[in-house]
């Protein structure tokens, strides 16, 4: 596939998406944007190769540029304040100043990480975010959101920083463990379920192969749900206008069910499975969305090994209490994203009880 681009245009400054161009090239890309007085730092993922990290240091020295390297370990543990205090201390003792940029080399974890770092260290300074992850690839590294946990939830402190490059090389999923190209799996279903019937059915026909891991099959489609994404985010930068919504298909739930079991049982992708089959019963019944298209649905998420139903009964006391503070929760009545049919769907659903009661008994809730 020939690399694709697109960009977004937040009021802050351009945001620019590469796909599809291998991670090689980067530091010719990074010199065409940054002036050769910037200092980088790689903020890496301890599970990322050591080759890839070290690779594009070497090219980056080369270049003419400072670079630092500061490693992360791998899991959502690292995503707190504590490490965000680490990173701030490290970034001072190493003298990066205003002009300087961070790079992002991980999955979602590193990426909201350094993100939130990049948005608050001196009142902000300059992002790059290299996806190392399919979820990361075709999500989380796109549209600014960034964040840490709190024991109180997730992701409850946060900014909107744009990074100015992200750099997708899809072959860097070559090391990806299955597991996680399963996760990724379900946001890439969501955006084919959501708003592209093509995707959706290009899906179908491909996913035995897709789910083998890394080939350059999966270049289109991460180049597609990305320019989806970028298409959002574009239309509705901060979450204010109601679009950027549709990209919680299956999410209130989800986040409910991650919460309710403290983050630990369920990777995102999984939670998002049950919410999405949750969703799917939910649109049947109250927006006609035919039968049949529920079941492609169901047979697509559960081909990829991902589940209907929670592995154990979630208490519904617990369950609602989440899905009331879920933040698309407005004014103490949960709001749905449901879908028409595939390739089309509609946010700001209120369900009624009873319906709620059956679609969450389906799934084991
Ligand atoms: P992750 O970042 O924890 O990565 C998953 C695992 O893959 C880790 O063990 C990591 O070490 C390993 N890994 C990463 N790249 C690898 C590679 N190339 N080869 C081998 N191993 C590799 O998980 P994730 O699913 O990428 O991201 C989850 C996070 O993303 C959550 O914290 C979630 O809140 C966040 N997220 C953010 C957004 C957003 O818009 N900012 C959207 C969705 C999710």
């Amino acid at each position: 596939m020939k690399p694709q681009r697109f960009s977004i245009t937040p009021p802050t400054g351009r945001s620019e998406i590469v796909v599809g161009d291998s991670i090689t090239h980067l530091p010719a890309a990074l010199a065409a944007i940054f002036p050769p007085t910037t200092r980088f730092t790689l903020v890496c993922d301890s599970g990322v190769p050591k080759t890839v990290i070290s690779g594009l240091q070497h090219k980056l020295v080369a270049q003419g540029f400072s670079t630092q390297v500061m490693g992360i370990a791998s899991g959502e543990a690292s995503k707190t304040l504590r490490q965000a205090g680490k990173m701030y201390r490290q970034l001072a003792q190493d003298r990066l100043d205003r002009k300087s940029c961070l790079i992002a080399i991980g999955g979602g974890v590193i990426g909201d990480m350094t993100g939130f770092v990049a948005a608050t260290y001196l009142r902000g300074i300059a992002l790059v975010q290299v996806p190392t992850t399919l979820l990361a690839q075709v999500d989380a590294s796109i549209g600014g959101k960034t964040g840490v946990d709190i024991p109180e939830g997730k992701n409850l402190v946060g900014a909107f920083h744009h990074p100015r490059l992200v750099w997708i090389d899809p072959s860097l999923l070559k090391s990806l463990p299955k597991l996680h190209i399963q996760n990724g799996m379900a946001e890439v279903i969501k955006y084919g379920a959501i708003l592209d019937a093509k995707l959706f059915q290009t899906l179908e026909a491909q996913a035995d192969d897709l789910l083998q891991g890394y080939s350059p099959l999966w270049d289109p489609i991460i180049a597609r749900c990305a320019q989806l994404k970028a298409q959002i985010v574009q239309k509705d930068p901060t979450e204010t206008l109601g679009m950027r919504a549709l990209l919680n298909f299956g999410h209130t739930v989800g986040h409910a069910v991650e919460a309710s079991n403290g983050y630990r049982d369920y990777l995102h992708g999984q939670a998002i499975s049950v919410g999405m089959f949750v969703a799917g019963y939910l649109s049947s019944h109250l927006l006609n969305f035919p039968d049949l298209e529920r079941i492609r649905l169901g047979t697509l998420l559960t081909k990829a090994n991902l589940p209907a139903r929670v592995r154990r009964p979630i208490e519904r006391e617990t369950l609602l209490s989440y899905l009331q503070r879920d933040k698309k929760a407005e004014q103490g009545s949960v709001k749905f994203v449901l879908l028409k049919r595939i390739g089309k769907a509609v946010s700001g659903q209120a369900i009624p009880e009873d319906v709620l009661d059956a679609a969450l008994g389906m799934s084991g809730l």
